[in-house]
């Protein structure tokens, strides 16, 4: 299936669909709404039926159940009097409720109609004696409401139960309702009432109408369906290229370090080899090399073993094997591994850990580099007397969990915040300037970030932050 691609603009897109959207429920609810009221309507409808229909069933009953014995012995004066008070009660009846037609259905004597309420074509039926309405002619469109109430009526009789139906007859839309009669336990009658359901939303037009309305809605919910859809296409889309995008910054961003670290290395490497290049000169010329110029060769040479060195971390930090472990733990070592120093220029090392922490990725000897490097500086720039803190802690809200190393140093400049983790950037005579740079490449490598900020009493805080592995998450990846 070719997949659709609609190239519209995110606010068009997602203007379209609320606009749809919206248009399809708003249709949704005037349609509902409008049945709600056609259904409480017919529920009108049949209650009034069913009061005038009670109201014959009882006169009814009396009536029949007064003319003894009903109905084997009965002759004709006895059924002129039923059918003229059956009459009689079936026009109060619908006087008292206007708008419903009605009356009674005596089938079991044939030879003699017992119809005194049901209109009839005069030419088709004789009609019962001194009957009403019964009298007049009626329409043939009538005329086919009124057998439909015969049948109804027929139906209600062998049944022997009440029924109440609408139907359309067109031109009518009627609600009628049919109901036995019954005397000492037999059925002997029916009765039948009947309404015109003239409201407009009756007419068939109406419910065309529906159907127009209901096949917008569907079609408005079907077409915001497939915006959406498209919409949803587009966002991945648009995800899926900013993730692209960072990464590429990610990596033009490395590469830009690198082209610095590299120029850096060179600039480091240049010194020592002056230096190492001015003795071997001077022993080519034969002037002979005192002791302070061999410690000064071989001083050379150990700072050209430094920088190495510390390259070495750096290339390290990419390429370690990440398994789930303790950051308490690394913090732990950490800790011990800072306190010979921190003990020799008296100051004091505190942990302070959060007993449950959630596990992280890491290569655990990589991130006691990343401590030591933070501790080495921080002892660097303490007095006697001052205390070093290592805090671990768990955000839930980032799931992330942070180490921080916090000195009583003189904190950070703004031109030394600028720079901080630039490589080869130094304030110190003997530095190498790579601690924080190396620092941050192990860190980035962790997928975490490594942040410095002045303590407000004075000092520096350095903080790792790591992700915490959620339950769900993949195990020992390698990066
Ligand atoms: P190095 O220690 O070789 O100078 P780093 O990358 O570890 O290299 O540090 C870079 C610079 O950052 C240091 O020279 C120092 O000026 C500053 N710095 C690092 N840590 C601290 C700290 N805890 N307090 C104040 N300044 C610091």
């Amino acid at each position: 299936m070719r997949r659709l691609r609609l190239e519209l603009p995110l606010a068009v897109q997602i203007g379209a669909v609320v606009v749809l959207f919206g248009a399809a429920l708003g249709t949704l609810w005037y349609t509902s709404s409008r049945v709600v009221e056609r259904e409480q309507r017919r529920a009108r409808a049949n209650e009034r039926l069913r009061e005038a229909n009670d109201q014959l069933e009882a006169l009814g009953r009396d009536a029949i159940a007064g003319v003894r014995p009903f109905p084997d012995f009965m002759d004709a004066s006895d059924w002129s009097t039923l059918n003229r008070r059956l009459s009689d009660d079936a026009a109060r009846i619908r006087e008292r409720h206007p708008g419903i037609e009605g009356g009674y259905y005596l089938p079991s004597r044939p030879d003699q109609p017992f119809l005194p309420d049901l209109p009839r074509v005069a030419s088709d039926h004789e009609t019962g004696e001194g009957s009403g309405p019964a009298a007049h002619s009626v329409s043939p469109n009538r005329q086919s409401l009124y057998d439909y109430v015969d049948t109804q009526v027929d139906a209600a009789f062998r049944k022997k139960t009440v029924l109440s139906v609408v139907e359309d007859i067109a031109p009518y839309t009627i609600a009628i309702r049919t109901a036995p009669v019954r005397v000492g336990g037999r059925v002997v009658a029916a009765t039948w009432t009947m309404t015109e359901l003239v409201d407009p939303i009756y007419i068939d037009q109406s419910s065309r109408g529906y159907r127009w309305f209901a096949g917008l809605a569907l079609a408005g919910i079907a077409l915001s369906l497939i915006l959406t859809i498209n919409l949803a296409q587009t966002v991945r889309r648009q995800t899926a290229e900013r993730e692209r995008l960072r990464t590429e910054l990610r990596r033009s961003e490395r590469l830009a370090a690198l082209g610095k670290l590299l120029a850096g290395v060179a600039h480091e490497v240049r010194n020592p080899l002056a230096g190492i290049r001015g003795i071997t000169q001077l022993w080519q010329r034969g002037l002979g090399l005192g002791e302070e110029a061999h410690t000064h060769l071989i001083d050379e040479v150990d700072r050209l073993e430094g920088i190495v060195s510390r390259l070495l971390q750096f290339s390290r930090a990419d390429a370690q094997d990440l398994a789930p472990g303790d950051l308490n733990a690394v913090v732990v070592e950490a800790g011990r591994l800072a306190e010979d120093r921190a003990r020799a220029h008296e100051i004091r090392v505190e942990l302070e850990l959060e007993p449950i922490l959630p596990q992280v990725e890491m290569a655990a000897p990589a991130l006691v580099q990343v401590l030591r490097n933070l501790t080495t500086n921080a002892i660097q720039v303490m007095k006697r007397g001052d205390v070093l803190r290592l805090v671990t802690t768990y955000d839930a809200a980032t799931a992330s969990v942070s180490a921080s190393v916090m000195d009583e140093g003189p904190g950070l400049s703004a031109e030394v915040m600028e720079h901080l983790f630039e490589p080869f950037f130094t304030t110190k005579p003997e530095g190498t300037g790579l601690g924080l740079a190396i620092a941050r490449e192990i860190v980035l490598a962790h997928r975490g970030e490594l942040r410095a900020e002045n303590l407000a009493g004075g000092g520096a805080v350095f903080t790792l932050t790591l992700p915490a592995i959620q339950a769900s998450s993949g195990r020992g990846a390698k990066l």
